[in-house]
């Protein structure tokens, strides 16, 4: 099957019980057992629910992995991921990963004795340098947020050694636009509030495996530590994912055009979208993604952070809020929403101003996101 027909069929049965064409949400904590031990496959929800499976199987298929598992949460997944790690274990990651990501390491793994590297990986080459006999887990993200830098999976993959574990957090990308364990990666993880969900409406989050082995461990640690999704929660991305190619496809198409029109406003001092031919690695984009995104960061004239305010405060079709990857355009400060929990210096150093703003583009039509930036971009004086 090819993506659009995966999105809407992969792994998705009409119920056998009553021929309901979309998949019940199966509200329950237990299962009937005929006798001990025997039973139709489901003995807790914990362990498994058929709302949860059917997504699991649709995503498995999405990012053509061998098995997935889901959480309560993106970073409930990435916690998961984490597990997998001993003390005394050291691992690599991008300098300018998601805040909550950067906290989950530092913060809570940190204090159980693994070491975390934070480097940057504008060359894959990088990477090198930097691997030690302690590695074990090599931590992407690509498109990084908020700037948008992209790394080079295959390259990365294929200077590592096959005992450590790459994993890839393609939340920005959806797998619609990028599969990483097509490019060697050996998990790939979405926090699924964001584009798989697409309409801002649920927390969830995803990890899948390309061996089965590996997603076996995550499921005993998953039934064992219970940071399940909720079946209403399952469905909600189930019904978003039907739309995925289509949203993201049209937030791409959007996020293009206003990238066109804030590099040539004369208020603004840089743009970053990896689409634009001079932006760094843009050819490796080209080459792993299928579109560019739809997410666009932009900086400001003298880094004032009063002007970002002010603009930030005068949009009315992009609202000011954290996240992204909804059908509706939103509009965020990075220093002081996402990636607070990043010391002042760290963000300046991967040039995370305190003027930044970045844009997750919606689905609206664009002339329409385009005049309401330029009207909140005039009220800083331009
Ligand atoms: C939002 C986000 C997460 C965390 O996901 P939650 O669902 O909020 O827990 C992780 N990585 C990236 C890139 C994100 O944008």
């Amino acid at each position: 099957m090819k993506f659009g027909t995966k999105v809407i069929h992969a792994g998705i049965e009409p119920d056998s019980s009553s021929g309901a064409i979309m998949t019940p949400i199966f509200q329950t904590s237990t299962y009937v057992q005929d006798s001990p031990g025997v039973h139709k496959g489901y003995e807790y929800a914990r362990t498994q629910n058929p709302t949860r499976g059917a997504l699991e199987a649709n995503l498995t298929s999405l990012e053509n992995g061998a098995d997935a598992i889901c959480y309560a949460s993106g970073l409930a997944a990435m916690d998961a991921v984490l597990k997998l790690l001993s003390p005394g274990d050291e691992v690599l990651s991008t300098n300018d990963l998601y805040g909550g990501s950067y906290r989950l390491m530092t913060k809570v793994y940190g204090k159980y004795g693994i070491k975390f590297k934070f480097i940057g990986l504008e060359s894959a080459a990088t990477i090198d340098e930097h691997i030690t006999d302690k590695t074990k887990l090599i931590w992407l993200e690509t498109p990084t947020n908020p700037m948008l830098n992209i790394v080079d999976i295959k390259g990365v993959v294929s200077r590592v050694p096959d005992h450590i574990t790459v994993c890839v957090d393609n939340t920005f990308a959806s797998p619609y636009l990028q599969n990483p364990l097509d490019l060697g990666a050996d998990l790939v993880l979405h926090s699924a509030t964001k584009y798989l969900g697409g309409h801002s409406d649920v927390i969830h989050g995803v990890v899948i495996s390309k061996e089965q082995k590996m997603a076996d461990q995550l499921r005993f640690f998953q039934n064992a530590a219970g940071a399940v999704p909720g079946p209403q929660d399952c469905f909600l991305i189930l019904r978003g994912i039907k739309t995925l190619h289509l949203r993201v496809q049209r937030s791409c198409e959007n996020a293009r055009k206003i990238a066109d029109f804030l590099e040539g406003h004369k208020a603004i001092s840089k743009v970053y979208y990896p689409g634009f031919k001079n932006h760094p690695n843009h050819d490796i984009a080209a080459k792993q993604m299928k579109d560019f995104g739809g997410m666009v960061s932009f900086d400001l004239n003298n880094n004032s952070q009063e002007n970002a305010y002010t603009l930030l405060s005068n949009t009315h079709l992009f609202s000011l809020a954290e996240s992204l990857g909804g059908v509706e355009s939103l509009i965020g400060h990075p220093a002081s929403m996402t990636h607070a929990s990043i010391p002042r210096e760290d963000r300046l150093k991967v040039g995370l101003t305190d003027s930044l703003i970045r844009l997750s583009v919606g689905v609206e039509d664009a002339d329409d996101l385009i005049a309401d930036l330029d009207k909140a971009i005039h009220k800083i004086g331009h």
